[in-house]
């Protein structure tokens, strides 16, 4: 039976970024100890008691897994633990998939087609907002590319502009791509000029700033598509295209402007559709990037104006904030309970 492949959920209608997978090991021998040892329980018990498990949604996606989890690259894993080999070993697959109206549908869509006995999948939600999605977003990002290869750059436009425009076909877009380029021509949008992608100067600003937000370190600024820049230089850069004016940002200092250029970003989870909000107009509204719809603009607007403000040097004219997000947990348990299974049965036989 081609079991590998029926396992793989179709994520295909579900926008670029806007779920995370997270694959985590859990050691059988491990748990099992936990339960017959430290718990004194008889196997059947524990078994039964084994099946009913599903770890925590920090088990499941942290970083830095404890016993009876642990992550591992390798194609023939050990328990780190105890050292039991592979067929001691299962998979929990966690797709977090970030709530809203690009995702809402295909999200339910998913769900009636998952299998519903024994508690195969389960779904956990957590509350969340739109800074900390942001932030694992560009964590993610960053963990995902090698920055010691150049092509990451124009991997990480990519899924810059996955994020920022989801229903536009990037992968064709992307297909034999060689440059990104900032577009003298061009106010809005983007084009494809035969190897080459040229980016409107406020989308490519954008793109040049995750790049920074990827690859900073303290001591030697960023890397970018325009080489390696200090925040001073990367500041300047995007003061000169027109960026922080079409933010609205008015400031001087380098750090403060960047940390309003961060809060712009933190301020929504759904680029494409408030891209307009904060955008202090200078009297043409064509190098503005993408229009919003009126609706969501003003949403974004009342929840700015109710949300916490930061403690910040007064005056401060723009209300700092974040949205809402709910995010949605899948955890796959099909490979645990199938291995549960087989292992009790020769853990008890
Ligand atoms: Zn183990």
């Amino acid at each position: 039976m081609p079991k590998a492949k029926q396992r793989e959920l179709d994520l295909t209608e579900f926008p670029s970024g806007t779920v995370t997978e997270y694959t985590t090991l859990v050691c059988l021998a491990c748990i099992f100890d936990i339960f017959t040892k430290q718990l004194n329980l008889a196997p059947r018990t524990a078994f039964s008691e084994i099946k009913r498990h599903t770890p925590t949604i920090e088990e499941l996606t942290s970083r830095a897994a404890t016993r009876p989890y642990f992550d591992s690259e390798e194609k023939h894993p050990h328990c780190p633990y105890c050292g039991s080999a592979k067929r001691w070993l299962a998979r929990f697959d966690t797709y977090c998939i970030e709530g809203g109206k690009t995702t809402d549908a295909a999200r339910r869509a998913l769900l009636r087609k998952l299998p519903k006995a024994e508690d195969q999948f389960v779904l956990q939600e957590k509350k969340s907002d739109s800074g900390a999605v942001f932030f694992e977003w560009l964590d993610t990002l960053g963990r995902s590319l090698d920055l010691n290869d150049e092509a990451w750059l124009i991997e990480a436009s990519r899924m810059y502009l996955e994020r920022r425009e989801p229903k536009t076909n990037w992968d064709e877009v992307f297909d034999e791509l060689r440059a990104v380029r900032r577009s003298s021509r061009l106010s809005e949008g983007w084009e494809r000029d035969g190897a080459r992608l040229f980016l409107a100067p406020g989308i490519y600003s954008e793109a040049l700033l995750i790049q920074y937000l990827v690859s900073r370190s303290h001591a030697h600024g960023g890397l970018t598509l325009e080489g390696r820049l200090t925040l001073v230089e990367l500041v300047r850069r995007l003061r000169y295209s027109g960026y922080l004016e079409q933010l609205g940002i008015t400031e001087r200092d380098p750090g403060e402007v960047f940390e309003k250029m961060v809060n712009h970003l933190a301020a929504t989870h759904e680029w494409s559709s408030a891209r307009v909000s904060r955008s202090v107009s200078t009297g043409s509204g064509s190098d503005r990037v993408i229009a919003g719809s009126k609706k969501s603009t003003k949403k974004t607007a009342k929840k700015a104006s109710k949300a916490r403000k930061k403690k910040l040097t007064p005056p401060e004219p723009e209300v700092i904030s974040t949205e809402p997000v709910k995010l949605h947990y899948l955890i796959d348990r099909r490979d645990f309970l199938e291995k549960a299974k087989s292992v009790y049965a020769s853990y008890a036989g």
